[in-house]
């Protein structure tokens, strides 16, 4: 197994709850180390240009208008097979499909409103992390 990065979101429903630390807790518990972390308010352009892969699904503007309600906390994960490893312990995009002790089991509270994200390709955490942090800015 490798060594790798991954970027994470902590979401406006969760941010809302006071709840950064307690997911912070789930991801080191597992193994993951917090690198790089900023909390943050995204524009609408700066949501929709992160979520663009989702411009022609219904939920599409929905989500961007989510995303914009509160501060979001976000961070690069470090650790072995950090991508698999946070899409295992964030759980089921749907929380009602998440396995049990999972971050939206937990904390999440509809499959909009469902706390995290997570990149879901290494390929893809490469460019997401590159979205919000200047290689300067992470720290292992
Ligand atoms: P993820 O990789 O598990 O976050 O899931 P997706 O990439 O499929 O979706 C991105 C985000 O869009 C999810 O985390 C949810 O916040 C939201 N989302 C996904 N599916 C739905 C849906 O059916 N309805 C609504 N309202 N939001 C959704």
């Amino acid at each position: 197994m490798a060594v790798e990065r991954t970027l994470s979101i902590i979401k406006p429903d969760a941010t809302r709850r006071n709840l950064t630390g307690k997911i912070n807790a789930v991801f080191e518990d597992a193994g993951l180390r917090i690198v790089a972390q900023k909390r943050i308010q995204l524009t609408p352009a700066t949501a929709g240009a992160f979520y663009e892969v989702h411009k022609e699904r219904p939920f599409y503007n929905d989500l961007v208008s989510f995303m914009v309600s509160g501060p979001v906390v976000v961070q690069v994960l470090q650790g072995e097979n950090a991508v698999a490893k946070n899409r295992e312990v964030m759980g089921a995009t749907d929380p009602k499909k998440a396995e049990a002790h999972t971050i939206r089991a937990q904390f999440a509270e509809s499959i909009e409103a469902n706390s995290v994200h997570g990149s879901d390709s290494l390929e893809n955490a490469k460019n997401e992390i590159a979205f919000f942090f200047a290689g300067t800015e992470i720290l292992p």
